[in-house]
């Protein structure tokens, strides 16, 4: 019945398996078949040594991965005996992606996750992306290599996954606008001034979906939906004025798509990222997966509204981002990062983040371009430059 059984193996590595995707697409391969099914070759995380370890045994993982170079004789002793490769810090890392495989499975969080994912997309691998912040930081140098690679893209991130799934290829000239549906988030009733007050851990509590920490409350400050319309840009050709958020709560229509006859083409479905994984890794494939089906009988209201972006100034600073070009997508990104971990670690305010971004932004408008990849992180790293300057600055 399933032909995913009458192939060869498939080859899948996962970058930052021990994450909220990388758990999640483990997940769906030992639903789909496991070991009988699919090899990893190279699977790769940070700080959790256990969990990786133990990841890397269940799956027969060829080469096993952490982050941190100081943790290579921890991760060596939890492989002991399984024959597995070891390796740690940012050369394995880019090692890891290079390996021979079919798919990689792009799930680190942040810009942390570009130089392995361009080097698998380099070796031609197919790529399932989550890691959102190789789009926005360095979308134009990632489209190239991605078609000098000859891989495919894949889209993970659940709006754009939907709106791979109902962008029919051969009507692209007919597409008039993408619409990307978000959830608004914990504090989408909030007023300004309670949003001022809270905190990380209030942040991070998202109504609809699990995801890891960083994203999560990427999701509160809607920076989350910010990277993903520059991510839209880059993964469909669309102009900035194409691309539409609405606020949908109940998370169920997961984005759409509207043509030039008026028609609008939406994939629904329950909000579960094992979704948008399966569909990734078995592409073009439909693989049966273990998520809930839509009763529809019992969804009692589908709402969406206009988002309000004197609350989510991080919209409008995406559509700046995309207006400016060059490389205003990675200093958005590099300054929401140190935001972002600034306001974890208790140092700003939730607002604050989105000022810091803004200034940091101004301060680097220059119409300076992307040639290369070392030009991106010079700009991500001058962008947490003036970040964490500006934090260090009393008010
Ligand atoms: P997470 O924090 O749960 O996991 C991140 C993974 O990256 C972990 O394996 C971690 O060890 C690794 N990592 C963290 N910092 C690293 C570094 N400096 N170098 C190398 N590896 C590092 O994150 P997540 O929620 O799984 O998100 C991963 C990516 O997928 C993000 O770009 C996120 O925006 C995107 N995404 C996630 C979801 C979701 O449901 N979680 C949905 C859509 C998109
Ligand atoms: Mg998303």
């Amino acid at each position: 019945m399933s032909d995913i059984h009458d192939q060869a193996p498939r080859r899948i590595t996962i970058l930052g398996a021990t994450g909220s995707i990388g758990c999640n697409t483990l997940d769906v391969m030992a639903h789909l078949g496991g070991r009988g099914a699919f090899e990893v070759p190279a699977i790769t995380g940070m700080g959790n040594i256990d969990l990786l370890a133990r990841q890397a045994r269940t799956a027969g993982a060829g080469f096993a991965v952490t982050a941190d170079p100081d943790r290579y004789q921890d991760l060596k002793q939890a492989l002991s005996g399984s024959g597995i490769e070891v390796g740690a810090g940012p050369s394995a890392l880019v090692e890891a992606g290079e390996r021979e495989t079919d798919l990689v499975m792009a799930g680190i969080v942040g810009i942390a996750g570009l130089a392995p994912t361009l080097a698998a997309v380099s070796r031609g691998a197919d790529i399932a992306l989550a890691n959102k912040e190789c789009l926005v930081s360095a979308g134009d140098l990632f489209a190239t290599a991605m078609t000098k690679g000859g891989g495919r893209l894949l889209p993970v991130d659940s709006e754009h996954n939907a709106i791979f799934q109902v962008l029919e290829q051969a009507q692209r000239h007919a597409v008039e606008r993408i619409i990307l549906t978000a959830s608004g988030g914990p504090f989408r009733d909030y007023s300004r001034e309670q949003m001022a007050a809270v905190t990380p851990e209030v942040a991070a509590a998202h109504p609809n979906w699990s995801m890891g920490l960083k994203i999560s409350i990427d999701s509160a400050s809607m920076f989350n939906k910010a990277l993903e319309m520059i991510e839209a840009r880059h993964l469909f050709g669309m102009e900035p004025e194409q691309i539409e958020v609405i606020i949908h709560p109940q998370s169920i229509v997961h984005s759409m798509v509207g043509y030039c006859d008026g028609s609008v083409l939406a994939q629904l479905g329950a909000p579960d990222m094992r979704h948008a994984i399966g569909y990734a890794i078995s592409h073009p494939r439909r693989a049966p997966l273990p998520v809930e089906r839509l009763d529809f009988a019992k969804l009692a209201k589908l709402e969406f509204h206009a988002p309000d972006e004197t609350r989510f100034p991080a919209l409008a600073l995406a559509r700046t981002a995309m207006q400016r070009g060059g490389l205003q997508g990675a200093v958005l990104n590099g300054a929401k990062e140190t935001a972002l971990e600034a306001f974890i670690a208790g140092k700003i305010g939730f607002l604050q983040m989105a000022d810091i971004v803004a200034a940091t932004m101004d301060q680097l408008d220059d119409g300076r371009r992307a040639s290369t990849i070392e030009d991106v992180y010079a700009a991500d790293r001058e962008a947490r430059t003036i970040a964490k300057a500006m934090m260090e600055r009393p008010a």
